[in-house]
């Protein structure tokens, strides 16, 4: 935990941003074996092979696969390749706290949310696809993965497919069809404190306490030419507590600002947007004052996502006598954020058509498709419904605030909607949970790039190589939602974290490749090199074991 610049004059990588998807690039650049390359049982025996190969005799084969394993304590190091001093000098920046996940954590905690939205497998671990599930069972945690009911055996039948296609054979064979009983294990989200435990075994296993500094990064500034000060082709990173220099930077900073709030500075007693509820309470004091003197108390929640869902079931809680739910679209059920075939086996299919489309713009509509705007999950609508029946909560679907005014002697809104809601009285408060506007042309930290190195956008986001880079020239990388337009819709939730930081990585170990101040000799490259090589090689002709020797024709066996 850091609060001061107290980092080396030039970093190797400097990460704006703690959250989940800076996180997972962290991890990324200090794990040696890919997951997307390997099988789970091959990335198993690889990390073995690694972890021991200064114990172990490899006996060559010649050919046959049988011969004699000699084991040997060759040496005391007690660990892998991923306690090895790092390779990369590399920092943290993140406004919301000295340390990973502050927002992250305080949002989950000023909203109460004890469960995630999204299946184990969306993770931030570089190592293992399924590492969320072990963990849980390492730990004994397995009751903290909660079943989303109604999603697996909702397939339809063979034959109900068939008679389909029969009627329509236009349509795709795997419409409908979107959970196989084999992933059903997928199907379960992970408790709040799971994830967290998970995320932090990750932070330990990496060695990636200590990284983070709090500071609101200003503007970042990108310069071929070198002055006295600073070498060539060098990031200049200003903050709120002093200046930092940079050969790579990579920009992690969630969705960006939140959707300016229809209300005037005069008026903001009186509203807030919900990620406001970051720095206040829930119930500001006013509100509670009037509750605390047993009068009753009238909310109005706009939005029609989740975290709308989540403030009606918190503002009911805290005692609010009544809460009017106001959204402009239909009232949407869903289990997670995007429509299932995104997240579930088929969606290779919508990947495939997301990253085939011939423009960004084809690509942006496709994002907006399968997000659909809002929706809430079933769990919480069995909440909602349980508050409307008694009464508490009342919703309008349809419905938008057309005119307000805010009188702060009585601190009461008189509100006008379309199409007008009878009897609604004067309200003490509105909670505005609108989301965030994900548009780089509107964040003041990326002017002076955006005017020295200009790049296009559509619809806010970036577009950006295949490698999640501003430009070829300049080794900016951008994951999480502004990275929408090469990562598909899973970008704004946790299913982009893995494969961003892995395309990021790829690329970013190219560019400092001849970087190696703290290694044993091995050059990166002709590590990063072998890796693609043999991960080539699995492709081709030869079998899991051949593949994973190190570098000779051996067979090994584990003890
Ligand atoms: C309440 C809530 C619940 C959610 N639940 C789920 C879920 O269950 N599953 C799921 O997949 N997704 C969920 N999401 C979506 C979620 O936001 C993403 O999955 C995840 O947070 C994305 O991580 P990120 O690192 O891209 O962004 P963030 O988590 O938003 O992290 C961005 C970080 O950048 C920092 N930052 C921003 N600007 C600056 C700056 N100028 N200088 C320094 N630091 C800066 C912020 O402080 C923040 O810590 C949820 C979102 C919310 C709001």
């Amino acid at each position: 935990m850091n609060t001061t610049l107290e980092t080396p004059e030039v970093l190797d990588i400097a990460i704006i941003g703690a959250g989940p998807c800076a996180l997972a690039v962290a991890a990324r650049m200090r794990e040696t074996t890919p997951s997307a390359l390997f099988t789970d049982a091959e990335h198993q025996r690889y990390h073995w092979i690694k972890r021991h190969k200064n114990r172990v005799k490899l006996v060559p084969t010649k050919g046959r696969a049988t011969k004699k394993i000699l084991v040997e304590d060759k040496s005391e190091k007690p660990c892998g390749e991923i306690c090895n001093p790092p390779k990369y000098l590399m920092a943290v920046y993140d406004s919301s706290g000295p340390d990973w996940m502050i927002k992250w954590t305080c949002l989950f905690n000023a909203y109460n949310i004890k469960t995630l939205r999204s299946p184990l497998f969306f993770h931030v671990d570089p190592r293992d696809r399924d590492g969320l599930k072990a963990y849980a069972y390492a730990k004994g945690r397995e009751k903290e993965m909660v079943e989303l009911k109604g999603v697996v055996g909702k397939e339809i039948s063979k034959h109900l497919m068939k008679k389909k296609m029969k009627r329509r054979p236009s349509v795709n064979a795997h419409t409908g069809k979107s959970i196989d009983e084999r992933d059903m294990q997928d199907y379960y989200t992970p408790s709040t404190s799971l994830f967290n435990d998970y995320c932090q075994d990750c932070i330990d296993r990496y060695s990636l306490n200590n990284l983070v500094t709090q500071t609101d990064v200003r503007s970042i500034e990108y310069d071929e030419q070198g002055t006295d000060e600073r070498p060539d082709k060098c990031f200049t990173i200003k903050t709120s507590i002093g200046t930092q220099l940079a050969r790579t930077v990579v920009l992690s900073i969630g969705p960006g600002m939140p959707a300016p709030p229809p209300f005037t500075s005069n008026e903001a007693e009186g509203a807030c947007h919900t990620s406001q509820l970051l720095k206040q309470k829930c119930l500001v004091p006013h509100v509670k004052a009037k509750m605390d003197s047993k009068h009753t108390t009238n909310v109005i929640v706009i939005g029609g996502g989740l975290t709308s869902a989540q403030i009606v079931d918190l503002c009911i809680k805290k005692g609010v006598s009544k809460v009017w739910h106001i959204m402009r679209d239909d009232f949407k059920v869903k289990h997670f954020d995007l429509s299932l075939d995104w997240v579930a086996k088929y969606k290779n299919i919508n990947q495939a058509a997301f990253w085939s489309a011939d423009t960004d713009e084809e690509r942006f509509e496709m994002i907006l498709s399968a997000r659909n705007g809002g929706s809430i999950t079933p769990a919480y609508k069995a909440v909602l419904e349980r508050h409307q029946t008694k009464g508490n909560v009342i919703r309008h679907t349809k419905t938008q605030i057309v005119g307000k005014s805010w009188d702060s002697t009585s601190r009461l809104w008189t509100i006008e909607t379309e199409p007008p809601i009878p009897d609604l009285p004067p309200i003490d408060y509105i909670y505005y949970a609108t989301g965030a506007k994900a548009d780089i042309n509107a964040m003041p930290l990326l002017q002076p790039l955006l005017q020295s190195h200009p790049i296009e956008t559509v619809g806010g986001l970036p577009c950006l190589t295949y490698d999640m880079q501003w430009s070829k020239d300049v080794p900016l990388f951008v994951t999480g939602r502004l990275a929408g337009l090469q990562l598909g819709p899973g970008a704004a939730n946790l299913e982009g974290a893995r494969a961003g930081a892995e395309r990021i990585a790829w690329r970013l170990q190219e560019i400092l490749g001849d970087i190696d101040k703290y290694s044993d000799g091995n050059d990166p490259v002709d590590e990063m090199d072998e890796l693609r090589d043999r991960a080539e090689r699995s492709w081709t002709h030869l079998n899991m074991f051949d593949t994973l020797s190190v570098g000779r024709d051996v067979s090994i066996r584990d003890n």
